[in-house]
């Protein structure tokens, strides 16, 4: 392509609202601009990489054996609710109401969709293992999109959809998938670790992220000393602490501690480390009373006179009973929600103030154990409280917090709806299985999933076995983030002049710079350019008639790792100079090889990658 005639709008300025690097360079460098917040749209360099990395997904997945298919981004929310998910995805479950009132969903994952297909058109073991995908937009109404790339509310997933017969099968099927994973950010040119994950909103019984180690991940990657174990902090397990001895303390009392709510201001207020405090936060079940939904209709569009509550209530959708969770951690630790919708067996989000007032008769951040144990549905206290001798905690009464509550004697460890569990983050000094847990930060860039059957069986997904009885198949789910592998590329490659990117997914693996408009320096470039092309490289030829200074910034600012550049001087003595990216120097190569040399060097640098299969 010609510079000239290809948009590429490189800006020097930082755009205001680009936090991170990668989001920085994106814009910098021409590959995308804002359309609104969380969407952007991909200029030519940014739809190049998107193609590549798409085409090395795709082969990736044909090697699998999955086939690929399209699935319409509007799906029916019909099949939403028959999940449960239409309430269990919360907000972030793009909807609308068509012309004929029907309730839609902009997909944010396809299992509804991918299943749906399955339950029409899979009804013998004959026809399984099937594995089938697509790369396709997404789109989530992401609460905080920012980052760019990296959290955006509309972007490309490669998602692919296993279904199988037996458990052995569905396993070969996902370390398949694993493996090409593996392949695909391996030929990204990206470094990669595999952590063990949580199954989330997505269910099922077992899953693993792919993550990019870089100091702007949103993802905390918990991994043992020994290296052995890795999870993400959803998921990281922590030893229980020790018990701690005893104390002579004397009796509860409850202290006036006037709007003082937040964990810091009461910790400064009674003079105490955040690890004497025992926080008590009220959790609920998501989305169950008919006035939420009510209440999510009335926000929504009216069609017909009837409002998306009418349709959603009058639809077959589950409604699940409701429940208040009680979670106890000590004060200097957080509830990990995960670890939550574990041990609770469903989603769940903070209690409303009302409900909160309700269990505890206080305001809200003065809720604390004693005496509300019985009346929630469930109380979950983390090991390190159950340890704890004795602590500070709300009194359940506004504007007060009580001292000297002992975890046993004040409020129960034990009973029907009481569980002592594994419910935080893992902290520095924590360990698992005596072994030290380390941290980092990662991008997620995918994830497997073994789902089990929850699609299958809502989705009535069934098929006859060998021995004709009707079965629900077992079902894998796999994605990977299109975008989010630009970003992670350039959040691990760039220097200061921009970014430095793996010829693998680069726009255009060589740039033809001229530093100078002659007719012999055109003349030379423009027949370099050709014999590339005619070789199969990709290559970007930069003609335009600016300063080779500029031309050079915008090089370095794409990221393309090889540059030639035909300039006068040299080109008198048959000769043009070559730059990597990636390296300082420079070094000068015969003008009448130069087309081989490229290609030669395109070769060494992909062979680079290759060899790490
Ligand atoms: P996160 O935890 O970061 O919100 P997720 O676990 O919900 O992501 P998945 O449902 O596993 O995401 O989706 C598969 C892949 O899609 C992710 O691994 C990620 O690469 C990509 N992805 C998810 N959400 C976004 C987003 N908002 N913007 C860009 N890519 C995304
Ligand atoms: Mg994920």
């Amino acid at each position: 392509m010609r510079y000239s005639q290809t948009l590429i709008p490189t800006v020097k300025e930082l755009p205001a609202d680009a936090e991170i690097l990668s989001h920085q360079l994106m814009i910098r460098s021409g590959m995308m601009r804002k359309l609104a917040s969380g969407t952007y749209i991909y200029l030519p360099s940014g739809r190049r990489m998107i193609l590549k990395i798409e085409q090395i997904i795709r082969e990736e997945m044909n090697r699998t054996g999955a086939q690929e298919i399209t699935m319409p981004v509007v799906q029916p929310m019909e099949l939403w609710q028959r999940t449960g998910r239409d309430i269990d995805y919360g907000e972030t479950l793009g909807k609308f109401i068509d012309r004929h009132g029907r309730g839609n969903v902009l997909s944010p994952t396809a299992e509804e969709g991918f299943t749906y297909l399955a339950s029409c058109e899979i009804q013998s073991y004959k026809q399984l293992p099937m594995n089938l995908y697509q790369i396709n937009t997404k789109y989530r109404d992401e609460f905080r999109p920012r980052f760019g790339a990296l959290r955006s509310r509309e972007f490309i997933m490669k998602d692919a959809y296993s279904f199988h017969a037996t458990e052995d099968c569905l396993h070969k099927t996902y370390m398949d998938m694993y493996n090409a994973y593996c392949r695909v950010f391996t030929r990204c040119g990206l470094d990669y670790v595999i952590v063990q994950a949580e199954t989330g909103e997505m269910g099922g019984t077992g899953s693993h992220q792919f993550t990019i180690p870089c100091d702007n991940g949103e993802d905390v990657i918990v991994y043992t000393a020994d290296s052995s174990l890795a999870w993400n902090i959803e998921k990281a397990p922590v030893d229980p602490l020790p018990k701690q001895p005893p104390k002579e303390t004397g009796p509860m009392t409850d202290l006036h501690t006037p709007n003082v709510g937040k964990i810091d201001e009461v910790c400064a207020f009674l003079k105490l480390k955040p690890q004497k405090m025992i926080k008590t936060i009220i959790f609920a079940t998501k989305g169950i009373k008919t006035e939420s939904l009510k209440n999510l209709g009335e926000k929504l569009t009216k069609h017909d006179g009837r409002s998306i509550a009418s349709i959603l209530l009058n639809s077959e959708s589950p409604t699940k009973p409701y429940k208040l969770i009680a979670v106890l951690v000590r004060g200097d630790h957080e509830v990990n929600p995960e670890k939550m919708r574990v041990i609770v067996g469903d989603s769940v989000e903070l209690a409303e103030e009302p409900e909160i007032i309700k269990l505890t008769g206080a305001a809200v951040g003065f809720a604390g154990p004693v005496g509300i144990c019985d009346k929630a549905d469930k109380v979950i206290i983390d090991h390190a409280v159950a340890a704890m001798a004795v602590g500070a905690t709300g009194a359940n009464k506004t504007d007060y917090h009580t001292v000297n509550v002992v975890p046993g004697r004040d409020f129960p460890l034990e009973g029907k709806n009481i569980a002592v569990a594994d419910i935080r983050n893992a902290v520095d000094g924590d360990t698992y299985e005596g072994k030290k847990l380390l941290f980092k930060r990662g991008i997620e860039v995918g994830q497997v999933f073994k789902l089990g059957t929850k699609y299958s069986v809502k989705l009535e997904a069934k098929f006859s076995d060998v021995d004709g009885a009707i079965k629900p198949c077992l079902m894998g789910c796999y994605g990977i983030g299109v975008n989010r592998i630009i970003a992670s590329a350039i959040e691990t490659g760039n220097d200061a002049d921009g970014m430095i990117l793996p010829i693998t997914i680069a726009p255009w693996e060589v740039i033809i710079t001229t530093a100078a408009v002659s007719d012999d320096v055109t003349g030379a470039a423009e027949k370099i350019y050709k014999d590339l092309q005619a070789k199969g490289v990709e290559v970007l030829y930069d003609d335009r008639d600016l300063r080779a200074g500029v031309k050079f910034k915008d090089a370095d600012l794409l990221g393309i790792p090889i540059r030639l550049t035909i300039g006068p001087k040299t080109l008198a003595e048959g000769k043009i100079e070559l730059k990597l990216r990636r390296e300082k120097d420079k070094k000068l190569i015969d003008l009448v090889a130069a087309a081989d040399t490229a290609v030669a060097l395109v070769q060494q640098l992909k062979d680079e990658i290759a060899k790490k299969l």
